[in-house]
């Protein structure tokens, strides 16, 4: 089947490429945003709680945000499509995006995949992947009311998540493999304060225990300043220990950093021409909603100059 025609390809429907769509659609571009899945709206989407995007004083959940998001940019008349893109090739100047049955030819692209999050890669986990093992506290905490679980990370996500777990479980225990959080301080303090919380520091999981009736019934730990083990029974573990890429549709086509996100300039131009990044999949320190939401209206301003030849479009 031919490909479909457009002048311009979102590729992700997270904060950063809803907001380049809702940025396209206000300036009557003919773009498109293609996302995996349809109305995913990315990673914060699983978040239980967005208590620092500016606007909201009231806190709201990711998935609440991301629906107010996709309403505002379906008002101004942005197409959304389903598309896993797999690839995108050049091609007689523009870029063909593989997706399936439906592939579409651009003119400019705006890549805004985001990343995905990492598993340990230890015994048991992919056995009872789905059966206590989890990277959602928002769709699986409420299965574990009056339970033992545990949370694996230090960072933002890992003890955030905790504290939203403590509203279900009888106790979260944080596993942490360092002897200090990652995590904003803030939502650091709500954690060490928070009496169904229990941080065992300095700790890793080396196997997930359970059976294919019971799924995930504990967790072998290890210290590993000290080397000693330990058994931790838990009827869940929810894993929050980082994230990858999803870069792979551009591997060969633009320039990615030791961690495989993509590089860009502050206008969001990637090292190939009518290519733009934005949000958590670009290299880059800070990923919040409030940085890939300003990433996203930049990378369809430069898109834009790109396509009308203006001087920060680079094209
Ligand atoms: P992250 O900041 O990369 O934290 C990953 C955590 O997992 C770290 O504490 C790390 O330990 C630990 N870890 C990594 N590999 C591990 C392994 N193999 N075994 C055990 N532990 C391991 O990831 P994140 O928390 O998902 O956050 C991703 C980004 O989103 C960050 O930029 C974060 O600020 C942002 N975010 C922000 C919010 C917010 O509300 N502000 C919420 C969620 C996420 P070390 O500390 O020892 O490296």
């Amino acid at each position: 089947m031919a490909p479909e025609q457009r002048d311009l390809v979102i590729v992700g429907g997270g904060p950063a490429g809803l907001t380049a769509g809702i940025y396209a659609a206000r300036s009557r571009l003919d773009a498109v945003l293609l996302e995996a899945k349809p109305l995913t709206g990315g990673q914060i989407a699983t978040t239980d709680i967005v208590e620092n995007y500016p606007g909201f004083p009231e806190p709201l959940s990711g998935m609440e945000l991301m629906d107010k998001m996709r309403r505002q940019a379906e008002h101004f008349g942005l197409e959304i499509a389903t598309g896993d893109v797999t690839k995108v090739i050049p091609q007689d100047g523009k870029y063909l995006l593989e997706c399936g049955k439906t592939s579409y030819l651009a003119r400019a692209a705006i890549i805004a995949t985001g990343t995905e999050s990492r598993k340990l890669g230890v015994p048991g986990e992919d056995e009872y992947w789905g059966m206590g093992v989890t990277t959602c506290a928002t769709c699986d905490g409420p299965l574990y009311r009056g339970k033992p679980v545990a949370v694996v990370g230090g960072g933002d996500s890992a003890v955030k998540e905790a504290v939203y777990l403590t509203g279900f479980a009888s106790v979260v225990y944080i596993i942490h493999r360092r002897d200090k959080l990652r995590a904003e301080k803030v939502i650091q303090e709500q954690a060490l304060c928070h009496w169904k919380i229990e941080v065992v520091w300095d700790t890793v999981v080396t196997e997930m225990l359970g059976s294919a009736e019971a799924g995930l019934t504990g967790l072998k730990l290890k210290n590993v300043k000290t080397q000693e083990e330990s058994d931790l029974a838990v009827d869940c573990v929810f894993l929050y220990v980082g994230v990858t890429a999803n870069t792979d549709l551009v591997r060969d086509l633009v320039e990615l950093d030791d961690a495989n996100l993509i590089v860009t300039d502050e206008e969001m131009r990637t090292s190939a021409p009518g290519i733009f990044a934005a949000g958590d999949c670009r290299s880059k320190a800070f990923k919040q909603v409030a940085t890939a939401v300003g990433e996203g209206a930049t990378a369809s301003y430069s898109a834009q100059e790109y396509l009308t030849g203006g001087p920060y479009g680079g094209g």
